[in-house]
């Protein structure tokens, strides 16, 4: 008897979910609606649709590579960050949902600052990755131009693709680069928004397969104690921000403290402002260089 959807995605579910996949339901779902090419939801209202041997083919094949902790996201090649879909593959970090509460942080800021109606920022967006947070940014927000940069070509490659499929390719500048080698001496922004790589070297242990096995190292590890990428970025940005420009950090659930301390310690900003994302943890970090000088 031929398969039927719903059953099979609830047999799949169960044989990812022995393998000790979370969700396991949810991305037995996603896989099946992905091979139909139909949303997952049609696959309720469809659930005794037959499914023929083709595709119950590369059903298997997909969920043998989720077997594999192949992440979800890497397998159907997409991924959904806020108002998004954004092409990934092995190229770029996965966009996180904490990544769209430091998004919805800098719009709040750049929203007040740029007044009624006016696109007229300028942000940056360091280790931009799948462009995640700058094509949101450009999106979203009123920014007359975002520059995003990576250190990697591969990443800006991919970031470079979904600019084109977004229409955004005007409005984001890609830049290659490590940290502030991407952006010209004296060179300001209004924004300088970065989700830098800051897990420490010594926790990669605690990563999920899903993590550490599948997405760019580069993407992920801020060396030895993680803080590699973070402390750099809050002692150049000063010379990189316009007078009252925003700083905004992702940063781990333990760093926050500390890169508050440091901020302090530079003496160019007026004030840190720490976020929790919506787990509680405190994720985002903002501060707001010195200045304009009052006349
Ligand atoms: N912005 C994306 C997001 O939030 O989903 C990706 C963030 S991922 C945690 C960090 C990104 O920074 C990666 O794309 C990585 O290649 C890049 N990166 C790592 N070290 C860098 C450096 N020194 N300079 C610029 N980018 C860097
Ligand atoms: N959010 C990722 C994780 O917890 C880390 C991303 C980063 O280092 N910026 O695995």
């Amino acid at each position: 008897m031929a398969e039927t959807a719903l059953p099979l995605a609830r047999k799949a579910a169960d044989v990812l979910a022995a393998r000790g996949v979370e969700n396991a339901r949810l991305e037995a779902e996603l896989l099946l609606a992905w091979v139909l090419g139909i949303g997952r939801l049609q696959l309720y209202l469809q659930h005794d649709r037959p499914v023929s041997e083709a595709e119950l083919e590369r059903f298997r094949a997909a969920v043998r590579r989720r077997l594999r902790r192949e992440p979800v996201q890497y397998i159907v090649g997409t991924a959904h960050f806020r108002q998004l879909e954004l092409r990934v593959d092995r190229r770029v970090l996965i966009p996180r949902p904490e990544t769209e509460e430091l998004v919805g942080a800098v719009l709040d800021w750049a929203r007040r600052a740029a007044g009624a109606g006016e696109r007229r920022l300028v942000a940056l967006d360091i280790g931009t990755g799948s462009g995640a947070i700058a094509l949101s940014l450009a999106r979203e927000g009123p920014f007359r131009r975002v520059v995003a940069t990576d250190v990697s070509p591969a990443a800006l490659e991919l970031a470079r693709e979904n600019a084109a499929a977004l229409g955004l390719d005007e409005a984001v500048e890609l830049r290659t680069g490590s940290l502030w080698d991407a952006v010209s001496p004296g060179e300001r922004f209004d924004v300088i928004v970065s989700n830098p790589p800051y897990v420490a070297e010594a926790d990669r242990a605690t990563l999920a397969p899903e993590v550490v096995e599948w997405e760019p190292a580069g993407a992920l590890f801020g060396g030895p104690d993680g803080y590699e990428a973070i402390e750099p970025l809050v002692r150049g940005a000063p010379s990189h921000l316009a007078p009252g420009g925003l700083l905004a950090l992702e940063v781990g659930a333990e760093q926050a403290t500390r890169v508050v301390e440091r901020i302090h310690e530079t003496g160019a900003y007026e004030g840190a402002r720490v976020m929790r994302d919506l787990a509680g943890r405190e994720r985002i970090v903002l501060a707001v260089a010195r200045g304009p000088v009052e006349g």
